[in-house]
């Protein structure tokens, strides 16, 4: 089976890099499925899963929106943040989404509307991740 190389990276560092054999994820877009030997792209990406398939196994990223540049043979995503399933603390994002919640339902206005949504989306995103 052909693979690509598939790294993605923060500005806390590298989250993940290894090879697998298809890349799917959530572009502004629209959906995107990326196999080896793709065109050359750049793609503006949404707060979402990137889901990543090798030997009938899916691995999960929960990327927290950034850009995915695509070669033939190599996949990079450069995020805010990012973070494997495995490495995500489904506690800490319960919080932040009740957080996130509390501030959207309070109608205060002083809240940054716009900012607590993506909060909100951030934290939805991880506990979707983590759970999968
Ligand atoms: P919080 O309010 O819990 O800090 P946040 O969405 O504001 O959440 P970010 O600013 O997106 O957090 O991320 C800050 C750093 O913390 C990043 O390195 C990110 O990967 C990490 N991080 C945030 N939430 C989690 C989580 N639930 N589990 C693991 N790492 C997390």
């Amino acid at each position: 089976m052909k693979t690509l190389t598939v790294s993605v990276v923060t500005p806390d560092g590298q989250v993940l890099e290894d090879d697998y054999e298809m890349l799917s994820c959530k572009a502004e877009n629209g959906e995107l499925g990326i196999l080896p030997g793709h065109i050359p792209l750049v793609a503006p990406l949404t707060i979402n899963a990137v889901r990543l398939k090798r030997n009938n196994e899916e691995d999960l990223v929960a990327v927290n929106g950034g850009f995915l540049e695509v070669r033939p043979d190599k996949v990079t995503i450069l995020a805010e943040s990012a973070e494997k399933a495995s490495d995500i603390d489904v506690d800490r994002a319960e919080r932040a989404k009740e957080r996130a919640a509390q501030l959207l339902e309070s109608n205060n206005p002083d809240t940054d509307v716009m900012r607590a949504k993506l909060a909100l989306n951030r934290a939805m995103n991880r506990i979707n991740v983590a759970k999968n």
